[in-house]
């Protein structure tokens, strides 16, 4: 019955794993770094994975595995695992995958630590980011060997706005044995299905859309359990007789637990009930950002707004198949310059001056100089990141309240 309702009808009435003893409404926030064992068989069996018995939160802990069991029912997915940040899931899912020697493809589009993780951490143990043009497939081919381990792109780049097709990218992934693994913060798994488009693993920062207005930080990577791993030299033994279970089996019972990246069960019940609004949000902030993407079309001071929703975007047809009407609440937009931008950021009055995505409140930003700030000025240009570029996103605001408020900085 359940699978016939809305996204929020069935995100409400998914139930607890175990009846509350009070029937809280609200699933209650297991505070508790350990749980106890009536024997010690129990114990045994919980350690070795044989029972689904909590017993140390930085494994799994009620009220986390709560929240991820909601995102598991309404993508359908074979896993889902909620990690401390973004970062957490991005780190935690490469190092599931690659090994010294290993290779990425992804593109120089990426979000600053994304880049930076991919760029410098990994090199540092062996693995190599292979930056390439993923709207290129030949391109794409012709950078892939033996040791290829995934493809991995942002569904819609920022500040750059790019779309790459994931379709044709999943059919290259799927030919070589490899996952392709998409990071779709930007547009949330309420009107973007990724796995219909060839997603196999899915990263999302949480923190964004779902954890509702700025709460807390978190990360999640969703496993479609579509990428069976056949070829992978590093996921071989953890592959059970289904086959389709090595990439969960290795980040669950190895890297996310060494690491400690689990979530913690504060931000778990903070993220649960953004979770419950974020259709709600997502509709009012996206259809603003349209709004507000055709206005700003019409003024003079502005040189070009980049949002893909646009007809004009030379992304719309790909963006309209992918995402639908609604592709994100953000935007870009460029004036004549650095000296304008900073002036037109200084002049705001309603929106805040802050980094971050999807507040409730409307937040702005200029890329270049923040999030890419500490980058060498050739890599910023390879990011294509410029200086006359601002990024909005856009909150619960008025569509009015926020073309005044740009404005009267504008001019
Ligand atoms: C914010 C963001 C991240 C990182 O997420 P954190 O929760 O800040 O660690 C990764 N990718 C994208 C596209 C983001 O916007």
């Amino acid at each position: 019955m359940i699978k016939d309702m809305s996204f929020e009808g069935q995100l409400l009435h998914i139930p607890y794993e175990k009846p509350d003893v009070h029937k809280a409404l609200a699933m209650p926030v297991y505070q508790s770094v350990a749980c106890e064992f009536d024997t010690a068989e129990a114990m045994e069996e919980a350690f070795c994975g044989r029972s689904k018995d909590h017993f140390y939160s930085r494994i799994t802990n009620p009220t986390v595995q709560y929240y991820e069991d909601r995102i598991r029912r309404l993508t359908d997915a074979l896993s889902v695992t909620a990690l401390n940040s973004g970062m957490s899931a991005i780190s935690n899912t490469f190092l599931t995958l690659a090994y010294a020697g290993a290779n990425i493809i992804t593109s120089p589009h990426l979000f600053g630590n994304t880049y930076s993780f991919l760029k410098n951490t990994l090199a540092g143990l062996g693995i190599e980011a292979r930056f390439c043009d993923l709207t290129n497939l030949e391109e794409v081919r012709s950078r892939m060997d033996e040791n290829t381990c995934a493809i991995f792109l942002e569904v819609i780049t920022n500040p750059q706005m790019e779309v790459a097709d994931l379709k044709q990218l999943a059919v290259i992934g799927q030919a070589a044995g490899i996952p392709l693994i998409a990071d779709t913060t930007v547009v949330p798994f309420s009107v973007f299905h990724a796995r219909e488009f060839g997603v196999d693993i899915e990263l999302i920062s949480s923190t964004k859309y779902i954890s509702g207005g700025a709460t807390s930080l978190g990360g999640l990577i969703i496993d479609y359990g579509t990428f069976r791993g056949e070829r992978s030299k590093v996921l071989k033994m953890w592959r059970g007789p289904v086959g389709n279970e090595g990439f969960t089996s290795r980040l669950r019972r190895e890297i996310h637990r060494n690491t400690g990246a689990y979530l913690t069960p504060q931000a778990a019940y903070m993220q649960n009930l953004g979770l419950e609004t974020l259709q709600l949000r997502f509709i009012r902030q996206a259809s603003t950002c349209l709004e507000l993407a055709r206005s700003l079309q019409k003024e003079e001071a502005i040189v070009s707004v980049n949002y893909t929703g646009l007809e004009d975007n030379p992304f719309y047809a790909l963006s309209q198949t992918q995402f639908g009407e609604f592709p994100g609440a953000m935007l870009t937009f460029d004036l004549i310059s650095r000296e304008a931008c900073f002036s037109f950021l200084n002049k705001l009055k309603l929106i805040r001056r802050a980094t971050n995505l999807f507040d409730n409140k409307s937040l702005i930003i200029h890329p270049a100089s923040t999030i890419y700030g500490s980058f060498p000025e050739e890599v910023r240009r390879s990011m294509h990141v410029k200086q006359q570029t601002i990024r909005l996103s856009v909150g619960l605001e008025s569509t009015d309240d926020l073309l005044n408020d740009i404005r009267q900085a504008l001019y």
